[in-house]
């Protein structure tokens, strides 16, 4: 490795990404579309200058509040979960974090509706989008367990935290055709990314790959 980039000077780099995405492709991401997203979008920028040279290596890093900024290959491999059935105009996300997946979803569908319940993650979260100038998202601060009613249905819906069940209320504003990617199982447990399709004979569930995310709660909002 060359001393620029392992003393974080290059951490930025065309080639430190290049890197982070050849990488996910060999993990198995294949859209092509998303890989191109994942390249392009400053990583960087959404976390914490301290944490800002581990960027483009493929792990969650903390984000404060108790939070985490998903792993890019998680990032991916949802993101294309969603998008394998054709494009999505509509697509509900709960739990916006630091923005970074909503940022690469915003730039694979036509609007995405993105939901927090810790208002200062999402008001940091707000500046970091408006800065890359993705304008395609609406902000809502609010317990996304019960989903966004007043919007619904979507065509799509992307959970970034575990549940221990599927919220029947996201199930109710998954539009006929629709997709849900959602992590399920328990804080200290198993989880494992499910994809639910709402089809004419209903709801048909795949449970995919083991995972492991912070829990999607409900109740009070901070
Ligand atoms: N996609 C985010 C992941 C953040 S971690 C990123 O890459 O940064 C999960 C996020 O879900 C946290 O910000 C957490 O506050 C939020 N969350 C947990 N339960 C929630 C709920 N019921 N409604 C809305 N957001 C929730």
């Amino acid at each position: 490795m060359n001393g620029l980039l392992q003393s974080g000077i290059g951490m930025t780099s065309q080639r430190t990404r290049e890197r982070l995405v050849q990488r996910l492709h060999e993990e198995g991401l294949t859209n092509m579309q998303v890989l191109e997203v994942i390249r392009s979008t400053p990583r960087h920028l959404f976390i914490d200058e301290a944490l800002a040279h581990r960027a483009y290596e493929d792990t969650a890093l903390p984000i404060g509040h108790n939070q985490t900024i998903s792993q890019p290959y998680t990032v991916g491999r949802m993101t294309e979960l969603l998008l394998a059935g054709g494009p999505l105009d509509k697509v509900l996300e709960i739990g916006t974090g630091c923005g970074y997946q909503t940022a690469v979803l915003a730039q694979l569908v036509e609007r995405v509706f993105s939901v927090e319940r810790i208002q200062a993650l999402q008001d940091r979260a707000k500046e970091r989008l408006q800065r890359l100038n993705i304008r395609n998202v609406v902000y809502r601060w609010a317990d996304g367990w019960t989903g966004w009613n007043a919007l619904a249905p979507y065509n799509g819906i992307l959970v970034t935290a575990a549940a221990r069940e599927i919220p029947q209320d996201l199930l109710d504003q998954l539009a006929p055709g629709g997709r849900m990617v959602i992590p399920v199982g328990e804080e200290q447990g198993e989880q494992h990314l499910y994809l639910i399709e709402h089809t004419p004979h209903g709801f048909v569930r795949q449970v995919l790959d083991p995972v492991r995310f912070v829990p999607l709660l409900s109740g009070a909002l901070q």
